[in-house]
This record gives structure tokens, sequence and C-alpha cells, in this order.
């Protein structure tokens, strides 16, 4: 997946919502600071604007507490 096929995937902006599935809750960020589906467990990192994509390993749940949901951010 390139950069072209994520943007239009996620939306821009993207609203934080799990591109992958139907999740109706924001991903949160998990313990080891990328971005994860609570239901499908996929996986985004994030920093400053610029999105990629941790796809080979499905998160495995570990978020962190107090949960922390995705904010609206604007895709560079
Ligand atoms: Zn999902």
């Amino acid at each position: 997946m390139d950069d072209k096929d994520l943007r239009s995937l996620i939306g821009n902006p993207f609203n934080g919502y799990c591109p992958r599935c139907s999740c109706t809750e924001k991903m949160k960020i998990n313990k080891g600071d990328f971005w994860e589906c609570v239901k499908c467990g996929f996986q985004l990192g994030a920093a400053e604007g610029f999105i990629f994509v941790i796809c080979a390993e499905k998160g495995k749940g570990n978020f962190v507490e107090p949960p922390v949901h995705f904010p609206v951010v604007r895709v560079l």
C-alpha cells in the first residue's frame, strides 16, 4: 500500500475511525505508541500530520489507560 492508497483509504481529514472495519469506536493508542482499532486490531502510526500503516502485525489490545482516542487530523 503506498501513500496515495492510504490517503484515499483513511480519508482527509482522517476522523480517527478504523479504515478497515465498521468499528464505531475511534482508534485508541496502545502501549506500543500506535493507534489501534479496538475491533480488528488494525494499527496506524501518526506523527505531526504524517500517517503510516503498521499492518504486518495486528495490535494485541494493550491500550493505555485512561484511553486516548484518535483526534481529527489533516493528512499532509
Ligand atoms: Zn478495525
